[in-house]
Formats: structure tokens, C-alpha cells, sequence
């Protein structure tokens, strides 16, 4: 790195520069590994988080280390790959620059090729004041705020004489009935139902409310009829109340304020609510729309060639949850596919190849959890709900999972909690679930 705050990703190769180290700029990546080029990953963590599994952090099952490893570590045998963290802040498509911010330290990284693959983001619809009283799940970061909201959430019901009190704390909200919401009100159910179990002698924790809110029809609306049928009587029969065709208007400390269809107003009072029901594409969408003058798409996404180049750009491409291209949804597979396919266009146009490839999704079918030993599964015409769904859904998230070392703690920790019903990370801090709650002012201020 110059002393200028330029970094020289090598010296006359040619240097390709990923922003965001998720599952599209990880991928691509690795599919340069051994090519005659220099890579330059950019993220503003220090990790390659595979957030299917966030709500098990959320609920105690997983560690957070087991599905985030570090980035340099995993491409730590890919010696043309530096890892580099900054929060990338813009693009000069013409300089062919990227600037990234890590701390006070400003950085300028020269790019030949580009791959932006910064992800996504959660979208409160205009109303980003809900994020205080309902954190989402989108990084580690919130995964440890909620997991210390739901278990302190029966502390603090157990400290309560008063009955109405007790039943605020022990009330548990999740907005949003896709795959994420799904899992997690699942869970919640369990641990409330089994995990905690003999821990409190003032209260009874399988006393637990818990209410999955959709504004849609059904619940897990990717996923064929008859299975969305099957995984909500699942999640009935665990406890769970599903409230659909449902709005929300407003959520505040003590509740969730809901409109229906027809206008009619209703309250659920309760501390601790999640919210899974809304994402839009990184920012840097925009810095890119802006720069290239191509319109931003549906959920702030950048319409992208058929090879996932930008438009009047083919030196910089936009892949994963943060393109827009055939309606593709935004989940791993399209990540990592389009981040690989990016890669390769790099390499071909490098080795003389002029006509680009289009990109063309191969669609690996669809996963969710409900509860222990039941998930549902659709793998293009084939669809299944429960036992053998779950064993499947073991078997494909286990053998997704970056590392050797979080394969091995990973089974063990889904031994003990499906064998079982212990959870071996129930740690939670004061200050993860406060931190949300201070005000600006006193997060900047030097401690006396
Ligand atoms: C809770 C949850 C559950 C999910 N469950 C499933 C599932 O079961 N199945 C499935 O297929 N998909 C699932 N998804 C979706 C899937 O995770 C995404 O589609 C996928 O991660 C998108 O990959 P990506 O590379 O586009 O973005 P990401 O994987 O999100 O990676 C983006 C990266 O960019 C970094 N970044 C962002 N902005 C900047 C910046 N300005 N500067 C530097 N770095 C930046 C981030 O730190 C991150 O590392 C889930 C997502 C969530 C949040």
C-alpha cells in the first residue's frame, strides 16, 4: 500500500478489484485463483458470513465464528488474492478507482476489472425509526443483538410480579413470513417449548407467545402451495400464532400496531419484536446508476447486461443480490453462480475471447427449516416436507458451510441440539442489546 493511501494491487498483471467478500465476491475469487491476474477483495467485515444460518446464531444453536469465518483465512492459499477492509464508499468509473474508508484511513484502489458484489440490505419501507424497537437479521451484528434480546427477554419476565408485564416479555413478534421469519418463529418455539425447560422457577417459558406477521397470503411465498400449507401447520402445532394479509403501521417499545385488509386496527403488545421482511440493494446500486446512467431497477437493484456487465461498462460487473437481470431472486445460488460467471468473462476476455457469455442460472431448488426434524424442500418438479427434507437440509447447509474447522463444531452443536435440546451458545451481553438504543452522541463521546 503507498504512503498516499493508494493501494497497488501489482504490478502489470491485470487487477481485478471485488467489493464485498459474500457469497458473489468470495466466489469470484476463488474462481481466479491460479489465473495471471491480482485480485483484490474489499469489505467492510472481516468475514465471509453465510447468513442461511443467521437465526440459528440468533437462537443460540450456533456460534457466530461457525458462519463467519475470516476471508483472509479462507483464501489464505490463494496467493494472487489480498483481502483488504474498508467500507467502499465510491466508484470512478472513469478513473477506474475504487474508495473505501476503514477507520479515519481513506484508500484509492485502481481497478482494470471490477466485480461489485456488495449484497443487499434491510428496508424498514421508509420507516428506518422501526429498527430500534425490531432489529433484523442481516449480519452478525444483529444475529447477537436479537439472541440477547429473546434470552434476556425471559430474564427479565422471570424478575416480574406483575402478570401483564410478564406477558410483554414473554411475546415474541416476527414481521415477515418468508423462509428467515419462518425459521426463526420456529425456533423461538422450540427453545421456549423444550431448551429452556426447568431453567426458571417464577415463570413457565413454553408459556411463550409467539406470532409469525405477513402482509402477504401465506407464509414462505417462494415455495410451492401444498409445502407453505404443510410448514405452517408445523409451526401451528409448535405454537406459533400466523397472523396473514396483515400490515404493519408502526412498532414501538411496547407492541406492534397492525392494519388488515378491510382497515381494521389492531394492537399485539410485546418487547421483543424481528424484523424479516424487507430487503434493498446496497447503496453502492445507486453510486453505480448514478456514474453509468443506467435507471436503478426493482428494490434498488442495477439492470445489468446478459453477462452481468454493467451497460456501457464491460469492464465492471454487478452480481448477486445487488443486480438485476431475468427477475433472479436474491439468494446464494444466484450470488455465487453470477459471481463465478463474472470471474470467468474476466479471464476469457483475457485470453483474446471478444463475445461474452450471457449468465444462465441453474436453479439448485429451494430450502427451509421449520423445526427440528422438519423442513420443506423443492428441487425442481420434486417436493418434500419433513423428515427426510430436514436430513437433506443438514446435509446441503453442512456441506455449504466455508471451513473444515466449522463443519466439525458445527456438527457437534447440531448434535446437542437436535439429539437433544441444548444450545451451546446462550452467551449474551448487555451491550449488545443496548447498543442500538444509545443515542449517537453518546457512542462518539470518549469514555472519562
Ligand atoms: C437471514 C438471511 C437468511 C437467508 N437465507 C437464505 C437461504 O436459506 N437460502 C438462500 O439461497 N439465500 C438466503 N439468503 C440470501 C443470501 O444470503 C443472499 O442472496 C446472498 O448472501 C447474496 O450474496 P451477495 O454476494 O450478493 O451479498 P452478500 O453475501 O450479502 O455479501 C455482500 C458483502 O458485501 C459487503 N459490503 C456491503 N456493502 C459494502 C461496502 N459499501 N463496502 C465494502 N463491503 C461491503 C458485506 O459486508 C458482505 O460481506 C438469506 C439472507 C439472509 C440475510
Amino acid at each position: 500500500m503507498g504512503s498516499n493511501g493508494q493501494t497497488g494491487a501489482g504490478s502489470g498483471a491485470h487487477r481485478v478489484v471485488i467489493i464485498g467478500a459474500g457469497f458473489g465476491g468470495l466466489f469470484a475469487a476463488r474462481r481466479l485463483k491460479g489465473e495471471l491476474v491480482t485480485v483484490t477483495v474489499i469489505d467492510r467485515t472481516t468475514h465471509h458470513l453465510f447468513a442461511p444460518l443467521l437465526y440459528q446464531v440468533a437462537t443460540g444453536i450456533l456460534s457466530e465464528g461457525e458462519i463467519a469465518p475470516p476471508t483472509r483465512d479462507v483464501l489464505r492459499h490463494q496467493s494472487n488474492a489480498t483481502v483488504l477492509l474498508g467500507e467502499v464508499t465510491d466508484v470512478d468509473l472513469d478513473a477506474h478507482t475504487v474508495t473505501s474508508r476503514a477507520g479515519t484511513r481513506e484508500l484509492t484502489t485502481p481497478y482494470d476489472s471490477l466485480i461489485v458484489a456488495a449484497g443487499a440490505e434491510t428496508s424498514y419501507f421508509g420507516h428506518d425509526e422501526i429498527a430500534r424497537h425490531a432489529p433484523s437479521l442481516k449480519d452478525i451484528d444483529d444475529a447477537l443483538e436479537v439472541r440477547g434480546r429473546i434470552f434476556g427477554a425471559f430474564e427479565m419476565a422471570e424478575l416480574d410480579e406483575d402478570p401483564t408485564a410478564r406477558g410483554l416479555w414473554m411475546t415474541f413478534v416476527v414481521v415477515g413470513a418468508g423462509a428467515t421469519g419462518v425459521e426463526l418463529a420456529g425456533q423461538i418455539a422450540e427453545l421456549s417449548r423444550n431448551t429452556l425447560k426447568s431453567n426458571f422457577r417464577r415463570i413457565d417459558p413454553a408459556n411463550a407467545r409467539i406470532v409469525l406477521i405477513d402482509s402477504g397470503p401465506r407464509i414462505l411465498g417462494q415455495f410451492h402451495e401444498r409445502l407453505a400449507h404443510r410448514a405452517a401447520e408445523r409451526l401451528r402445532r409448535l405454537g406459533v400464532e400466523i397472523e396473514l394479509g396483515i400490515r404493519v403501521a408502526a412498532i414501538d417499545e411496547g407492541g406492534v400496531d397492525l392494519i388488515a385488509a378491510d382497515g381494521t386496527a389492531s394492537r399485539i403488545k410485546a418487547r421483543t419484536k424481528v424484523w424479516a421482511a424487507g430487503v434493498q440493494a446496497s447503496p453502492l446500486a445507486a453510486v453505480l446508476a448514478d456514474a453509468s446512467g443506467v435507471a436503478l431497477g426493482h428494490g434498488g437493484r442495477l439492470p445489468v447486461n446478459a453477462d452481468c456487465s454493467v451497460p456501457g461498462h464491460p469492464e465492471v460487473f454487478v452480481v448477486g443480490d445487488m443486480m438485476e437481470l431475468d427477475g433472479l431472486g436474491g439468494v446464494a445460488e444466484v450470488a455465487l453462480q453470477s459471481g463465478r460467471h463474472a470471474a470467468r468473462q474476466i479471464v476469457r476476455r483475457l485470453g483474446g475471447e471478444v463475445v461474452p457469455e450471457p449468465f444462465h442460472y441453474r436453479d439448485l431448488g429451494s430450502l427451509a427449516s421449520i423445526s427440528k426434524s422438519f423442513a420443506v424442500a423443492e428441487l425442481g418438479p420434486m417436493r418434500m416436507a419433513g423428515r427426510s427434507a430436514w436430513l437433506l437440509w443438514l446435509f446441503v447447509h453442512l456441506a455449504s458451510l466455508t471451513g473444515f474447522k466449522n463443519r466439525i463444531t458445527t456438527v457437534f452443536h447440531w448434535a446437542l441440539s437436535f439429539l437433544g435440546h441444548g444450545r451451546a451458545e446462550r452467551t449474551i451481553t448487555l451491550r449488545q442489546v443496548l447498543a442500538r438504543q444509545l443515542p449517537a452522541s453518546a457512542e462518539a463521546e470518549p469514555r472519562s
